[in-house]
């Protein structure tokens, strides 16, 4: 189980929480210090949408306490300071801007919006658009696009503001193999790089599972909480078999967790 860290970008203490009387989280504890690469993971209806809900202040606790970066969120920090990629996003049909303009929106919310846009920054923005496949959709308006084309702008646009903690909330269900390498290849770069924090919300993990620092497994509590050699050990593989990890969630929510 994971011992306190100093400083932690994000800190959940003993959080729960019921939509009326459905208890959904019980008694959570997670902690994430800077630069490390989370793995959340857990059958669906675990509570990990409601948890990441909390902690960008868009639900409040009922029990507990959640700090980002020292702070509640409901006490907005600097916003490109976290970054977060929802699971079904849902931008606007009619908002008029371009892919390229959305992605260039999350640089300049870090860089000040009066400052002009150096190399560094097109190259950041280019590098980006490169890593989720859309430079070909460029300049289409993000209104036009699929649901998944969308999540990925806004992966791109997370990219390019390099935030000190990335929350992405299942960003590769249904991409193919080789925009699987590329997302991964974007998200250790971030890390190794950039110092960033990224807390990755999936069920597919074989893409990821040399890169990661720890996993936490979550079932209403936290089942799991360690760095994916432990997991392994416990025979549930993270990369090697790529059903391990999804057969042993099944059986989780089947047999009501542990
Ligand atoms: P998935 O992997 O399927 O996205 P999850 O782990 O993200 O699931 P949540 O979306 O947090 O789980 O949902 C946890 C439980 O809370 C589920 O039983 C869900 O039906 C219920 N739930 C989620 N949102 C609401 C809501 N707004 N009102 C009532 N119940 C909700």
């Amino acid at each position: 189980m994971q011992t306190s860290i100093a400083h932690p970008v994000l800190s959940v203490e003993g959080v729960s929480f019921a939509y009326g009387a459905h208890r959904v989280l019980d008694d959570v504890g997670l902690q994430v210090a800077p630069g490390e690469f989370t793995a959340l993971v857990g059958p669906n209806g675990a509570g990990k949408s409601t948890l990441l809900r909390i902690v960008l202040g868009l639900l409040a606790p009922q029990e507990g306490r959640v700090e980002v970066f020292g702070v509640s969120p409901l006490r907005r920090p600097d916003r490109w300071r976290l970054g977060y990629v929802p699971q079904r996003p849902r931008l606007a049909p009619d908002l008029p801007a371009t892919v390229d303009e959305v992605v260039a929106a999350g640089r300049l919310a870090k860089q000040g919006w009066w400052r002009r846009t150096r190399a560094v920054d097109r190259d950041a923005i280019g590098h980006a658009l490169e890593s989720v496949a859309l430079e070909s959709l460029r300049t289409h308006r993000v209104g036009e696009l699929s649901g998944g084309q969308q999540q990925r702008v806004l992966i791109a646009k997370a990219l390019a503001t390099e935030p000190e903690l990335l929350i992405l909330d299942e960003p590769i269900a249904g991409i193919d193999a080789q925009a699987q390498r590329l997302f991964r290849d974007s998200l250790v770069h971030l890390v190794r790089e950039h110092g960033s924090a990224v807390l990755l919300v999936s069920h597919e993990l074989g893409a990821v599972a040399e890169d990661l620092d720890r996993v936490v497994v979550l079932r209403r509590r936290v089942l799991f909480d360690g760095k994916p050699r432990e997991l392994a050990d416990a025979g549930v593989s993270l990369g090697v078999h790529a059903d391990d990890l999804p057969r042993w969630l099944e059986e989780l929510s089947e047999n009501g967790g542990a």
